[in-house]
């Protein structure tokens, strides 16, 4: 069957009927359902309590309406909401459109809403009345006749086919004007959503930094909707210390895997990136690695509380620090 390349998968965490009648504007309903402000706030400890990475509300909104409003980008936390009409999400694949915009997803390039982006676009085409059609992420708003081309249920993916009227077309142009982004580094939609895919798995969801998701004492390991790209299992282990430290802190950590590939960074309580202390492919076996409380510019920090970040090939792993000189 038709297939986009994308190997994240979605697995529902849980599902309730909110005490909230369907407002008029889905936007409003949108940042009434994400936002802490009165409304609906119950679902931020529900997702919490489900681990979920992704929540999305549906209600019934008077047709046609706008199908649902702009969740943003996998950036934040709290970025991680959509809201879609229940008559669209799946006649016009509105679910997976707006699960598309929270991996990072924007619409064709002649659509963005916003920009320039640094987002994979999606795909439209129509070189004549009996060939056009549109991925999920596109609106096809340039088709003759306007929105007229068929959506069919796949992301942007050049390598990938589409079977129309009896002949092949590829699901993207691969070029600036297709599925790249603007920024130059040419990506699509099936790819963005396959990278973005470990970022969203290991959102922490508790009493957290909202810019990073970090929170004390839970291991982002332990969220419960992961994508399946991670073969078999993979024993490794991370330990920080001392802490709190005075000179420098220690990071050591095991790799069962050879060939690893190791980001570590520091960042501060606000979320500002310190310094970056590994990047880069490592052997199998025990690896220490210090932070002397410098920045990347060589400036002792301030005394205080800084997170590291570890990733070892698709884990990630958040220890928090305390500097006191
Ligand atoms: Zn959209």
């Amino acid at each position: 069957m038709w297939d986009s390349g994308a190997t994240a998968r979605l697995e529902l965490a849980g599902v309730y009927v909110l005490n909230y009648t369907s407002h008029v504007d889905i936007t409003e309903d949108h940042n009434r359902f994400k936002n802490v402000d009165g409304y609906v706030d119950n679902i931020h400890a529900l997702r919490y309590q489900d681990q979920a990475d992704i929540a999305v509300l549906i209600g019934d909104y008077p047709w046609p309406s706008v199908f649902s409003s702009i969740s943003g980008v996998v950036s934040h936390v709290l970025d991680r909401f959509a809201t879609v009409d229940i008559d669209a999400m799946y006649s016009n694949y509105t679910f997976a459109h707006e699960i598309g915009h929270i991996y990072g997803a924007q619409h064709a390039p002649d659509e963005v809403l916003f920009g320039p982006s640094d987002h994979s676009y999606g795909y439209w085409y129509n070189p004549n009345p009996n060939i056009k059609f549109k991925d999920i992420m596109a609106y096809g708003k340039n088709c003759i006749p306007q929105y007229s081309c068929q959506t069919i249920p796949l992301y942007s993916n050049p390598s990938k086919n589409v079977f129309i009227n009896g002949q092949n077309f590829p699901l993207g142009s691969g070029d600036s004007a297709g599925n790249c982004y603007s920024g130059g580094t040419c990506s699509n939609v099936a790819l963005q959503i396959t990278k973005n895919a470990f970022d969203i798995a290991n959102t922490n969801l508790g009493p957290c930094l909202p810019w990073y998701g970090i929170c004390d004492g839970v291991d982002s390991s332990t969220i419960k909707s992961e994508d399946d790209t991670v073969p078999g299992q993979e024993i490794t282990t991370v330990s920080v210390y001392p802490n709190p430290f005075k000179d420098s802190s220690t990071i050591q950590y095991y790799i069962e895997d050879r060939n690893s590939n190791v980001k570590i960074n520091v960042y501060d309580i606000l979320g500002r990136k310190v310094i970056s202390l590994e990047d880069g492919f490592k052997e199998k076996g025990f690896h220490v690695v210090k932070w002397d409380g410098k920045d990347q510019s060589k400036n002792t920090v301030p005394n205080g509380t800084y997170i590291y970040t570890i990733r070892i090939k698709e884990k990630e792993y958040t220890y928090k620090t305390i500097l006191a000189k």
